[in-house]
């Protein structure tokens, strides 16, 4: 496969590279394939039960063609996922994937564990280790520890704010040993990035130490995501084991978005021939995109907190490659797009319990309201000519090309369960009034020992660690 930039089309490159070297650092921009293959139709219409590995397998080969033979491209995905992910009927129109089911309890362990995997493959030969650096306002360094934790040849440096995450959260980066350390950093978010970006443009440094990054825009780990939206949309479609189903129904993917990483993948799966008419982009308050879809106009804007706190992005770094791959109109056809904010998302925990008895996290939450708004009344109220208000919460004004399937019942949701709702359990708690039961893997890591290294925020004392540890 050729890989291309977001910026410059007349970029072509390797897989190697576009995962070795994350972006291109020449035009700012990010790797994206020439081409998005579609499986085969006697893949794609067959009604057994499909396998999650052998789909990961199918489509992860055209990307992977002439640089990770079939053997080893096999070994890799056995190794990613021993664990699955889960289609669940909540009522007769809405299903919910959870994939929750990995070692850190989030989407991101798919994503994270592949490019682990395919970074030690395209290191086995050096004789020189490759060390990562990931900065993290919490999920993302869990992720990234775990998928690369014992992995051959590669060390990976964390770099946290103290004090500015969850309990939960630090114990699951600071508590590795070997390959895998944190430092929590005097500081914000904001300083530690700047920690890790400073050291690599730092030549000295690179001369001594062969360093990477492991960051979400890596197309390493937009890829795997692609096989769980192929994987349940094919379950649902399927539904043999389902009664009072509706026959062939449009398929709509309600995706939490927050760097809009996930949804991408769900835009390729797509493109590879997964049914999918279309797509919920579901936002907290950081609503860009919603705001984008309903204006036309794009503005990136600092990020606020909130509940959701996954999906704190102002600057979604994905939007790039959504708008490399459609226009404007083909993104207003293919998406309806709706934002909540935390009052809403605390309400919606609740709703999904009550009517449903399942017990959502935050995150998923704005996909549950989100698909709930949609299939009672809002794009009813919307067709009916009512102009909405975009800055209010709620379903954007933009009638997507699929709004008919939903109004005349032919549409099922699909809603992508993000996180474990224990991970969040005070706002589960808050909303429920039950706590959420809490994973044995999550509980472990509670009672481990925290290994974390102190830092100050001063890029000269980084460094001299860096030179002396690694
Ligand atoms: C990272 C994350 C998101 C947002 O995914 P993007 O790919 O950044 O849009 C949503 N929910 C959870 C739990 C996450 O960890």
């Amino acid at each position: 496969m050729i890989y291309t930039d977001t910026r410059d089309k007349s970029v072509k490159t390797d897989f190697r590279t576009a995962v070795m070297s994350g972006m291109n650092e020449k035009t700012g921009g990010l790797y994206i394939p020439v081409e998005f293959p579609k499986l085969s139709n006697e893949f794609l219409k067959r009604t057994t039960e499909p396998s999650f590995r052998e789909i990961a397998f199918e489509m992860a080969k055209p990307y992977v063609e002439g640089e990770i033979p079939d053997v080893d491209l096999t070994a890799i995905i056995q190794d990613a996922y021993p664990f699955v992910s889960k289609v669940v009927a909540v009522d007769p129109t809405a299903y919910v994937l959870e994939l929750f089911h990995g070692p850190t309890c989030a989407f991101k362990d798919f994503g994270a564990r592949f490019m682990a995997r395919v970074m030690s493959y395209f290191n086995r030969n050096e004789s020189t280790r490759l060390h990562i650096l990931v900065a993290t306002s919490g999920d993302t360094g869990s992720a990234v520890g775990s998928a690369f934790h014992n992995v051959p040849g590669l060390d990976v440096t964390i770099l946290y704010p103290e004090g500015k995450i969850s309990p939960l959260q630090e114990k699951q980066l600071s508590t590795f040993d070997g390959n895998v350390r944190a430092l929590k950093v005097k500081g914000t978010f904001d300083d530690c990035q700047k920690l890790v970006k400073t050291a690599f443009t730092d030549a000295e440094l690179r001369e001594k130490l062969r360093l990477s990054s492991a960051n979400s825009i890596n197309i390493s780990r937009l890829l795997p995501q692609s096989f769980y939206y192929m994987y349940s949309s094919l379950v649902v479609r399927n539904q043999s084991w389902r009664v009072n189903k509706i026959e062939n129904p449009a398929i709509i993917t309600v995706v939490p978005s927050g760097n809009f990483g996930n949804l991408t993948s769900g835009l390729i799966a797509r493109e590879m021939g997964a049914p999918i008419t279309g797509f919920v982009a579901a936002t907290n308050t950081n609503r860009t995109v919603p705001d984008w879809i309903a204006t036309g106009k794009y503005e990136a804007r600092p990020s606020v907190e909130t509940y959701a706190n996954a999906m704190d992005v102002g600057a979604p770094s994905n939007y790039e490659r959504i708008i490399s791959m459609y226009s404007l109109e083909q993104v207003r056809s293919l998406f309806a797009s709706y934002w909540l904010d935390n009052e809403g998302i605390i309400k919606s925990i609740k709703h999904c319990f009550e009517r449903t008895g399942y017990t959502i996290d935050p995150h998923g939450a704005v996909g549950w309201k989100a698909w709930d708004d949609i299939r009672s009344g809002a794009l009813q109220a919307l067709k009916d000519g009512n102009k909405g208000d975009y800055t209010k919460p709620g379903l954007t004004p933009n009638l997507p090309a699929w709004a008919d399937s939903v109004l005349n019942k032919q549409a099922v949701g699909i809603i992508l369960e993000t996180a474990h709702p224990a991970k969040f359990g005070a706002t589960v708690t808050q909303a429920t009034g039950r706590e959420p039961i809490i994973p044995e893997r999550l509980e472990k890591v509670m009672k481990l020992e925290d290994k974390a290294i102190p830092m100050e925020n001063n890029y000269n004392m980084f460094k001299e660690w860096l030179l002396a540890n690694l």
